[in-house]
């Protein structure tokens, strides 16, 4: 078949191909609704993920970065104060605290799911801590018994980094609804997706969630700016293939553990450290571990297959943000080994087999 092109690492575009005739008539419903901020697709879809979440509220925003940035502000974190997150996440984690003047402090992470270490969280805490945000990263559940135990102790918020996350779980609740609240990305290559720049914040809190409609809308809430916002708001049109998608969620995640589960059978006596196995997890990425990567992805790039690195730096690599960093040797580590093997369904579905014999072809 289509051996002899390039199997790509990520394709957002097939799965909107796929959902093409659906996705015409969202966006003909949207451009002759005459209501393109703030209409019936964003509350549609809050009220959609809210009830898939199981919380009681949903905030539609522009983006995880913001989503994050607007969580702490309503929260009540200022300038000064401190908020420990993870040593291997998007670089946005730590930016959108910096964003509101508070201070990140980026601790060390767990070797097996690459998630925030909880023993390091406890070490990490000051008189200035206010929140915790830890990063279900690569679709793995952090350890969250153990970091809401650290919160009460502590009296910190915790807000849950879900963009990797959509519809995973941690001892049947699903992520986005054990902290104070979560914020879920949907850049087009996250499981759910849409066209450019989306996001959302979920929680139980009613206070918490009037404060983040107001926020996300310049501030403004019955006609009155009580604290200024900023405009971060989901546009309808987003929303509206959201819409489309959400409810295709759930099988498209179980499609990547069906995946991962191939994978695992097929790439176990191989020289690569293979992901933890998690019926709960929901694969974002697939990332495996080895020394001398570099010599692999070049040779699999050459037989036609992409991966890809998440991350390539750990957060203490990046120049603005290392003077916030603890020592991050586990993460420091995994930066150097990880690779992301091609995980989502609508490029598995045609090219599983090929990139399972190029994978063995490439590790001989
Ligand atoms: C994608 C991602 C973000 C940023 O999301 P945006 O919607 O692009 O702002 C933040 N954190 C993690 C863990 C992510 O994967």
């Amino acid at each position: 078949m289509s051996t002899n092109k390039t199997i790509p690492f990520c394709n957002p575009g097939l799965r909107f191909d796929h959902f093409k005739n659906e996705l015409n008539d969202a966006f003909q419903k949207v451009a002759s609704s005459n209501s393109y901020i703030l209409g019936s697709e964003v509350a549609q879809f809050e009220t959609a993920l809210s009830k898939y979440i199981s919380t009681e509220y949903c905030i539609g925003v522009n983006s995880a970065t913001d989503g994050l940035a607007l969580s702490l502000m309503a929260l009540g974190v200022k300038s000064g104060d401190e908020v420990v997150t993870a040593g291997l996440t998007a670089p946005a984690t730590v930016t959108s605290i910096l964003q509101i003047g508070a201070k990140p402090v980026v601790v060390d992470i767990l070797d097996t799911t690459h998630c925030i270490n909880p023993a390091e969280i406890k070490k990490a805490i000051t008189k200035k801590t206010k929140a915790i945000v830890p990063v279900h990263l690569h679709g793995y559940a952090c350890e969250m018994d153990q970091i809401m135990a650290i919160a009460f102790e502590h009296n910190l918020y915790v807000i849950e980094d879900c963009s990797q996350a959509h519809g995973a779980s941690f001892n049947n609740q699903k992520l986005g609804s054990i902290g104070d609240c979560g914020v879920f990305s949907f850049y087009p290559t996250k499981n759910l997706g849409c066209m450019g720049d989306g996001g959302a914040i979920t929680t139980n809190n009613g206070a918490l969630a009037s404060k983040l409609r107001a926020l996300r809308n310049y501030g403004l809430q019955d006609n009155n700016v009580a604290e200024a916002g900023i405009n971060s708001r989901l546009d309808e049109v987003h929303a509206a293939i959201l819409n489309t998608l959400l409810p295709a969620l759930d099988e498209h995640n179980e499609s990547r553990r069906k995946y991962a589960n191939l994978y695992q059978d097929a790439l176990k006596n191989l020289p690569l450290k293979l992901p933890p196995i998690d019926s709960n997890a929901i694969y974002h990425q697939f990332p495996v571990r080895m020394e001398n990567r570099n010599e692999f992805r070049n040779q699999l790039k050459k037989e036609g297959v992409l991966t890809g690195i998440h991350y390539d730096k750990s957060i203490n690599q990046h120049d603005a943000l290392k003077q916030y960093c603890q020592p991050l040797p586990v993460a420091t580590r995994a930066a150097e080994e990880l690779v992301s093997l091609p995980i989502q369904p609508e490029i598995l579905d045609t090219h599983f087999e090929t990139i399972v014999t190029k994978i063995k072809l490439a590790l001989q």
